[in-house]
């Protein structure tokens, strides 16, 4: 599903067959999860492929690479010319991308000097998908801003995603809600998420949440069409007392739930904002929307 005999990879430095790449299994990643990773997408364009907001996500993974104390000699700019001749020798368009930074052979508990830097790309539709969600709350908490740098993308951080994930699937729903630390709504495993009630959008602030570029975008899409939005700690009661609820993230893009644990959203998805933003996020990542306000 992900590669085939054909693939190409970008692997330290040279594009190669992914069949042919190998990694080594004494990894300090591989170990103890020490390797920050990015989630991209390039859409098919009337222009050819573009790489949504190319710029944000790397620099996203340099910082999460700086944090971590690994070594990552690329600019934003070599990355995402290294992306788009990937498409190129992979012939996508429409792609899923995901750079990932990984650490040497290194049992200490010091960030190993030795980096490696793959970017790997494959078709993958709308990740959740277009149904409505239903969503369980689930009981593992995002992690305590003080125990890690909750805002980069550092591979180990994933075993909570996977964690409530697991429990949310296994319980026979869709995808899980996490509270943060503080009993407050912070986000789901891969992805942001924003509630409207009597026509306002609230979303939680930065802090105990991964800092979203879809969040940003359609937080900026909300600007330009007149709908408020506002930053806020909420609780799992005011989710519950809303109208309608969405998630935003690159694999998810924008998708609305129907249900959070028993609660039902009682406004239709399509008259929620969730809905025109969904379709103006579609836009916005085709450029239409800067064509437009061009004309
Ligand atoms: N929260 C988490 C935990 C995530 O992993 C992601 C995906 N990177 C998001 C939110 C959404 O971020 P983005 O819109 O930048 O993909």
């Amino acid at each position: 599903m992900y590669y085939n005999e054909e693939t190409v990879i970008f692997f330290n430095g040279q594009f190669i067959k992914a069949k042919d790449a190998s990694a080594n299994l004494y990894s300090q990643s591989l170990h103890y999860g020490n390797g920050v990773f990015e989630g991209i997408r390039a859409y098919n364009t009337t222009e050819g492929a573009r790489v949504f907001k190319s710029y944000e996500h790397y620099k996203r993974l340099k910082f999460g690479a700086e944090v971590m104390n690994i070594q990552l000699n690329y600019s934003e700019e070599e990355l995402t010319q290294i992306t788009y001749e990937l498409l190129e020798r992979n012939g996508l368009k429409d792609a899923y991308i995901r750079p990932l930074v990984t650490t040497g052979v290194d049992m200490s508990l010091l960030t190993s000097k030795e980096t490696n830097l793959v970017i790997q790309c494959w078709e993958w539709g709308k990740y959740m998908g277009d149904k409505l969600l239903r969503v369980k709350t689930s009981s593992f908490q995002r992690p305590n801003p003080k125990s890690c740098f909750v805002e980069a993308k550092v591979t180990g951080h994933y075993t909570n995603s996977i964690l409530s994930t697991n429990e949310a699937k296994n319980n026979g729903y869709d995808e899980a809600l996490l509270l943060d630390m503080n009993g407050n709504v912070a986000e789901c495993s891969g992805a942001n998420v924003f509630m409207e009630k009597d026509g306002k959008l609230y979303t939680p602030p930065r802090g105990h949440i991964m800092a979203g570029i879809t969040r940003a975008t359609v937080m900026d899409l909300c600007k330009e069409e007149g709908i408020s939005v506002e930053e806020k700690h909420f609780t799992l009661e005011e989710l519950k007392n809303a109208d309608a609820c969405f998630f935003t993230g690159t694999a998810a893009e924008v998708v609305g739930l129907q249900s959070l644990d028993d609660y039902q959203f009682p406004l239709a998805w399509e008259k929620s904002h969730g809905h025109k933003l969904m379709k103006l996020y579609k836009d916005e990542v085709l450029g239409l929307c800067q064509k437009r306000k061009a004309s």
